[in-house]
């Protein structure tokens, strides 16, 4: 297959270029590299059957050749990204969508949507299952990132049935592996930075609030198992393992062997209380389950930002 990847320099983006490119099908990444980084894929740069193009989606778009498959990636998706870049994200979830649709439909492709768990806001129903509407404030500063990404799923789901064009939309919950930025602001990244420099932890409110985090490795498998079917979801993809952030902060102080204190911060607005997928709709439809356990995976993730220095990250990561 012939795959194009928006977004496929950044964090996520760029694991799928790499899978896809392990299993043998062709990858076009197309990035502006706002919040990502050439960088991130500098290692595949030799790879047969890989190109990166730069180009912001939000215009409209064309990719030369044969596209078999739509991975549409590209929106910022940290809260310190979509709250300095509040109409760029609102407009990569909506026009960039589109024009990622639109080139879906000229080419009979199939695009998989990476919608997310904040489609949920802060949920009044947990676990959350895809049946649940959620409960987001439209006006607040999470509207910007919530909004974009719930009239992308509107949008995806509009062309698949007024058009016929072959669409899936996958709501991602919180993921976490090599290539976050130290300082994207996620709580994992930012956890991990500030116990290996024994600097505070910094906890938002008393950290009773809970997020379910999920290995890259486990995402990606999800994604492209999407890719490979018809469904049109929405489908839930994350690791049912809930954690409150100040459990999770005690074990990553602990995984680094830091003596970094916790300090506890100013909570966000509309910060969502608890987040917890249910799983049921992934593994009936897709066969999936997450594998890898997560003491594992934040060993390897500290092990990764243990070899790169924050001086040493790529630049847009500064
Ligand atoms: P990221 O910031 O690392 O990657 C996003 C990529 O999109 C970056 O490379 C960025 O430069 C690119 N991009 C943004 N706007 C663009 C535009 N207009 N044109 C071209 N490229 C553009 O974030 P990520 O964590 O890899 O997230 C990737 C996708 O997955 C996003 O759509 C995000 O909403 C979704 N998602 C991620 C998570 C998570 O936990 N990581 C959870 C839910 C949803
Ligand atoms: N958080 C925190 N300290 C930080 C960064 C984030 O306690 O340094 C909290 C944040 O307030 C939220 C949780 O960790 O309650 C997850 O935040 P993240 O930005 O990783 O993901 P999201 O809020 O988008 O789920």
């Amino acid at each position: 297959m012939r795959v194009v990847v928006t977004g496929g320099a950044g964090f996520l983006g760029s694991h799928l270029c790499e899978k896809l490119l392990a299993r043998g099908d062709e990858v076009v990444a197309v990035d502006n590299f706002c919040t990502g980084d050439p960088a991130n894929v500098a290692h595949l740069a030799h790879e047969d059957g890989f190109e990166l193009r730069r180009l912001d989606v939000s215009e409209p778009f064309t990719v030369d050749g044969p596209v078999d498959a739509v991975l549409h990636f590209a929106s910022p998706a940290s809260p310190v990204d979509y709250l300095r870049m509040p109409i760029e994200t609102l407009r990569v979830g909506s026009a960039g969508t589109q024009n990622a649709l639109d080139l879906a439909e000229a080419r009979g492709a199939r695009l998989v949507l990476a919608s997310t768990s904040e489609v949920y806001g802060d949920p009044e129903i947990h676990p959350q299952p895809e049946s649940y509407w959620g409960n987001v404030n439209p006006v607040g500063p999470r509207g910007v990132y919530d909004e974009a990404k719930r009239f992308a799923e509107a949008l995806t789901l509009a062309y698949r049935q007024s058009r016929g064009v072959n669409t899936g939309i996958v709501r991602i919950f919180n993921t976490f592996g090599p290539r976050m930025r130290p300082n994207d602001g996620r709580a994992i990244p930012n956890f991990v930075r500030q116990a290996l420099a024994g600097d505070p932890v910094t906890v938002s409110g008393d950290g009773s609030q809970t997020r379910s985090i999920c290995y890259v490795d486990d995402l990606v498998e999800a994604i492209l198992r999407m890719m490979d079917s018809d469904h049109s979801g929405p489908v839930n993809i994350g690791n049912p393992h809930e954690i409150s952030m100040k459990d999770l902060a005690d074990w990553i102080v602990r995984l680094t062997a830091s003596s970094s204190p916790i300090t506890f911060i100013e909570r966000p607005i509309d910060d969502p209380t608890v987040r917890r997928p249910d799983t049921t709709l992934a593994s009936t439809l897709l066969g999936w389950e997450p594998r890898i356990p997560i003491e594992d995976a934040l060993k390897w993730t500290i092990g990764w930002f243990r070899d790169r220095p924050i001086g040493t990250q790529p630049l847009s990561a500064a």
